[in-house]
């Protein structure tokens, strides 16, 4: 059973601490310089048995002036409708403030499941505040202290109960398909991915590719905050958004290593984020910029999008300030299929990030190549289509024996994963194999999508 848990509550009241604790300290940071923790970011947590995704509302520390405050409200209403559970979370030290009225409001309002915790409740300072919460009508207060780890117990049992009425008003999701299969593993079953599940992607490119750019015009909104503010937006966070009607969940690693005040803490970050952004998605965007594109960076992230099987959409973005829009874009196709013939057939979109403009080609580009990793083609299909390939151009014979195939099967999706039972797979020579390939790719129509081909004998 899983389910979305909301951290919602002021500033400074110890949210981000406890999202680090249930999700582990290396997806977020928590520090006393402001600005540091900003955005909705979400977590895969874990308390106990329970296994949830866990959003953190984070600070806007320091949000004195109203164009901050009321980001603040929006974001944390934002939250309150993702989640199917909200922590509502008061600082016990401090008492209740008139801010956490205003929060508490728009839970009453919203949510559809609250806990109320009362933190830092370590000590005796902490007894009225956690009495106190009484007042809110919002049920018994956890009593909690999220960075000395106290009262997670108390969470867990305040959740099981919610966990189960939930489970009980909604199908459980499919499981997710393992990425890890091998092809030479049995056929796996089948998990098409139900229409809830959100398409996950991630954002890669250089730092200034226009990254967070992108992603705010995804969700038409400034969301990430990005702008003058220094440390907004950096550490892979993902979001989940209805673009055009898919449900997304986007991963961002934008503002990698350019925000100046927090570099050294980052520098650290963002290598590993942006392959991990790369291993948690389903589709890789690379976000080339148009006047500097396939750099070194971005080569070899789009390389390992592709060793890594996931389905890779390049978009080439500042094309509203491009001079020289149609020889550009013969330029750019030459090079992409030069420096990196391993997408052959993915899609290059231009956009502009800023203006909007190629954001419908670019959602369609990417529900288009999550179809096509998706896909599935039958054995009888498979076996008359390998038929023909032998017929047309037969597998050579090493030693005057000739390499035999016998049938294939379709093993795996995402990506598409084929095994060839054949004699002698070890003699198979790899130009053989790349017909295969290209056929299927043809046949079949799955450009761009990496494809795995297995020959195996029968032993
Ligand atoms: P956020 O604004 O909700 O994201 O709050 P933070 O997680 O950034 O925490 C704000 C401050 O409260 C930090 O200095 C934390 O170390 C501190 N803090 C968080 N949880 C506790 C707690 O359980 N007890 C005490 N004493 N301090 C805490
Ligand atoms: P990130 O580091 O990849 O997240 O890049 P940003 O989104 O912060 O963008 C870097 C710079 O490029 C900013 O100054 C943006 O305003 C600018 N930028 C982003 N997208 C576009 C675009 O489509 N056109 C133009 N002209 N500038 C853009």
């Amino acid at each position: 059973m899983s389910f979305t848990l909301a951290i919602v509550g002021r500033p400074n009241v110890g949210k981000s601490t406890l999202f680090n604790r249930l999700v582990g300290k290396r997806l977020a940071l928590v520090d006393d310089q402001p600005g540091v923790t900003r955005d909705l970011r979400e977590g895969e947590a874990r308390l106990a048995d329970l296994r949830f995704t866990v959003i953190d509302t984070a600070g806007l520390e320091d949000a004195t002036d109203d164009s901050l405050q009321g980001r603040m409200r929006r974001l944390t209403e934002r939250a309150v409708d993702m989640a199917d559970v909200c922590l509502f979370m008061i600082d016990a030290r401090t008492g209740l403030t008139p801010v956490d009225e205003m929060f508490a409001e728009i839970l009453r309002k919203r949510a559809k499941h609250i806990l109320v915790a009362a933190n830092k409740g370590e000590g005796a300072a902490a007894d009225a505040g956690v009495i106190e919460a009484w007042n809110l009508g919002l049920g018994e207060p956890i009593r909690l202290s999220a960075e000395h780890g106290e009262g997670l117990n108390d969470l867990y049992t305040a959740l099981l109960p919610i966990t189960e009425e939930l489970a009980l008003t909604r199908v459980e999701d499919a499981p997710d398909t393992d990425v890890a299969v091998d092809v030479d593993a049995e056929a796996a079953p089948d998990h098409a991915p139900t229409k809830s599940k959100p398409l996950q992607i991630a954002v890669v490119g250089r730092p200034n590719a226009g990254k967070s750019t992108l992603i705010n015009q995804i969700l038409g909104e400034d969301r990430l905050l990005t702008g003058p503010e220094a440390g907004i937006t950096r550490d892979a966070i993902s979001l989940q958004i209805d673009w055009n009607g898919t449900p997304c969940r986007i991963f961002d690693t934008a503002g990698m290593r350019k925000k100046a005040r927090v570099q050294e803490k980052l520098e650290k970050l963002s290598v590993s984020d942006g392959l991990r952004a790369v291993k948690f998605a389903e589709v890789v965007v690379v976000l080339l910029d148009a006047a500097i594109p396939f750099e070194q960076q971005d080569l070899r992230i789009a390389d390992l999008a592709e060793r890594e099987g996931r389905a890779v959409v390049v978009a080439v973005n500042k094309w509203d300030v491009e001079p020289e829009k149609q020889q550009k874009l013969r330029d750019l196709k030459e090079a992409f299929t030069r420096l990196l013939p391993q997408l052959k057939g993915a899609p290059l979109i231009t956009v502009s990030a800023k203006t909007g403009k190629g954001l419908d080609r670019l959602h369609a580009a990417i529900a288009r190549a999550h179809d096509i990793w998706n896909r599935r083609v039958t054995t009888a299909q498979l076996n008359r289509w390998l038929e023909g390939m032998v017929a047309a151009h037969p597998p050579p014979a090493p030693q005057g024996r000739r390499i035999k195939l016998k049938y294939m099967t379709q093993a795996k999706t995402r990506p598409p994963g084929f095994v060839v039972m054949c004699s002698h797979p070890d003699k198979m020579p790899e130009s053989y194999t790349r017909y295969l390939v290209n056929g299927l790719r043809e046949t079949f129509d799955m450009p761009g999508t990496p494809i795995r081909l297995t020959l195996r004998g029968q032993g």
